[in-house]
């Protein structure tokens, strides 16, 4: 009878502790170009509901796109989460990356704002737009990217130097809307209006506007609500351009599940967390960005900034087009 006992306390005890290891099986390993302070929230948060690990690397996207193609097989990273179409798109044609068949992904993230072979997902939403002086230019004077290449510019707009891949995809955009020759003459009144030149990053563009180098620019709307943030008072506005055409260039950052994942489906269900409306929020706000997921509503500070027509243009040619954007670049002397 003892034995008996016994044996079924060991066996209930070895059912709870197989329950228990299933339950708590699941562990991923993230790459990420996004910043911890940006990641760590969502993935704790993500952790205490499905009791799902999750370990991290954060680098930039081209070392971390080198390292998963030498580690081959042997990577430990399930999903690769980065910045710019143009990245994620690169990240799927070196092949890195697996196809992902998810009905959830595909309600939640708007088909031009992923990969149309469903290896990468937009997660959140960046315009790269215009910005302007409020001391020295009014909204009437504005109208599309386009006419920053009109006389009335000259010597007057600033750009972020072509290096840069947001630049490079804004380009491919244009590609993709007007052809080849149409963008190539846009770009080089662009560089014909110039007041200075290119600068390292958005931020800095926006402070030469404030210093009176330049009246216009073309930068992400989070950097601009980075600088509102810290001057409430400064003295520069967002303007919506093409609103009459092909709407406000966007661009986004995703994220893709690994080739030689070792846990794709519990990496999939994490890809489709953070596409839901329980997480956008968490991943767009963070950073001042607009949710994918079109049931979600942009944060509050965000959302002042004015609604707008969004180009609707699939974001894969931001990659197809990356080569031509640069050659375009190049010969058009943007620096
Ligand atoms: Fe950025």
């Amino acid at each position: 009878m003892n034995q008996i006992r016994l044996f079924a306390l060991l066996l209930v005890m070895t059912l709870l502790l197989t329950s228990a290891g299933l339950a708590f099986a699941d562990e991923l390993v993230v790459y990420s170009a996004r910043n911890e302070q940006l990641i760590k929230p969502l993935f704790d948060a993500y952790t205490e509901k499905t009791g799902t690990k999750i370990t991290y690397v954060t680098d930039k996207a081209g070392p971390l796109l080198q390292r998963l193609k030498s580690e081959g097989k042997n990577t430990r990273a399930d999903l690769l989460i980065t910045v710019d179409a143009g990245n994620l798109w690169h990240a799927a044609e070196e092949g890195v990356l697996r196809a992902v068949d998810s009905p959830a992904l595909g309600a939640n993230v708007p088909d031009h704002l992923k990969d149309p072979n469903n290896r990468w997902f937009g997660l959140s939403l960046r315009a790269r737009t215009i910005v302007y002086s409020t001391e020295r230019v009014t909204p009437e004077e504005l109208s599309s990217y386009e006419a920053l290449g009109e006389p009335q510019w000259e010597n007057r707009l600033l750009l972020r130097t072509s290096k840069k891949v947001y630049n490079q995809s804004l380009v491919a955009m244009l590609i993709a809307e007007h052809g080849k020759e149409k963008a190539e003459q846009i770009v080089r009144a662009w560089v014909g209006n110039l007041a200075a030149a290119p600068f390292s990053n958005d931020t800095k563009t926006m402070e030469a506007i404030l210093a009176g180098q330049g009246d216009v620019a073309i930068v992400n709307t989070y950097y601009f609500g980075r600088m509102l943030k810290k001057d409430p008072n400064l003295k520069l506005a967002l303007y919506w351009p093409n609103q009459g055409s092909t709407g406000v260039h966007v661009n986004v950052s995703g994220a893709g599940v690994t080739k030689h994942a070792k846990n794709p489906d519990a990496a999939v269900k994490l890809l489709e967390w953070l596409s839901s409306e329980e997480a956008q929020n968490l991943f767009a706000d963070g950073n001042m960005e607009y949710p994918v997921n079109p049931r979600v509503e942009a944060h509050e500070y965000v959302k002042a900034w004015g609604d707008f027509k969004a180009s609707g243009q699939n974001l894969a040619s931001a990659g197809m087009l990356q080569k031509a954007a640069i050659k375009l670049m190049d010969r058009s002397d943007y620096r």
